[in-house]
């Protein structure tokens, strides 16, 4: 019962005879919540069991506070995404293991353009509307594999291991066209995105030249100021000439 997630918080209550309590003690070992030898009458069964029950509604309060808790320090509380710590937590991570399995990682940084704007035509409430819309449809185009949160702002980022650079870039430039096409009815105007890339590709893995994984972050943020320099809604790759 403790080995499936279903039952394992069942409260557990042994009944067995005084000559068994050996066995008895086994059970308790095991996990029991309380033994019943022989000698019980109904009202003391009745009791023993709304004891449990007690318990068990209390640790079931607990462990959902707890969850609770757990849940609110890494999703954004907007979008319901995972936040900046958790990414960087998880990019961490995934730089390391890449670097150990000799496997491609790939970085997508998108940025609303003009996201000010829409705030100040439309209010803070249909800025909002934007986010929570753009973070359901980017979260709609990943896998269940890419990690996408939200880094702050209007700032998402989509992590992919085990992606080259060019499987990267096409699902950027799918990205950049699904912004460029919603169509939000607290804010009717044309909303677009500036996307910035960077990757640890076969070279980087075999020269090994990849001191920390906040420089791939500095790499995609570059190349995102790039694609906004050139004139935004676009997508930008990094590298070195870019920066
Ligand atoms: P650019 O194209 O250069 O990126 O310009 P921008 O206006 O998108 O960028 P800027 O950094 O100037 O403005 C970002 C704005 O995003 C300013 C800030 O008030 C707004 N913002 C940040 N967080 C939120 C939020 O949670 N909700 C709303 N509605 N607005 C937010
Ligand atoms: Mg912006
Ligand atoms: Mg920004």
């Amino acid at each position: 019962m403790r080995a499936h997630s279903a039952t394992r918080h069942a409260a557990v209550i042994v009944a067995a005879p005084r000559s068994c309590a050996d066995a008895a003690m086994d059970a308790l070992d095991l996990g029991a919540n309380d033994v019943l030898f022989d000698s019980y009458g109904a009202e003391e069964i009745s009791f023993r069991i709304a004891a449990q029950i007690q318990h068990k509604k209390t640790n079931d309060r607990l462990r959902a506070t707890l969850q609770a808790g757990l849940d609110a320090a890494v999703t954004d509380s907007l979008t319901g995404l995972y936040n900046r710590r958790y990414a960087l937590t998880h990019l961490s991570h995934l730089f390391d293991k890449s670097l150990r399995s000799g496997t491609e990682l790939s970085l997508i940084m998108v940025d609303l353009d003009h996201f000010k704007q829409i705030n100040d035509q439309f209010g803070h409430a249909a800025g909002d509307a934007v986010l929570c819309a753009v973070a359901k449809t980017l979260k709609g185009a990943i896998r269940a594999s890419d990690l996408l949160a939200r880094l702050g702002g209007e700032e998402f980022v989509v992590i992919l291991p085990d992606t080259s650079a060019d499987k990267a870039q096409g699902l950027a430039q799918r990205l950049c066209g699904l912004v460029r096409n919603l169509r939000i009815a607290a804010a009717p105007r044309q909303i677009t995105a500036s996307i910035g890339l960077s990757a640890i590709g076969p070279d980087r893995l075999r020269t090994g030249a990849n001191p920390h994984f906040e420089h791939l972050l500095h790499e995609a943020d570059q190349a995102l100021y790039a694609a906004k320099s050139k004139g935004r809604d676009q997508v930008s790759y990094f590298t070195p000439q870019a920066a």
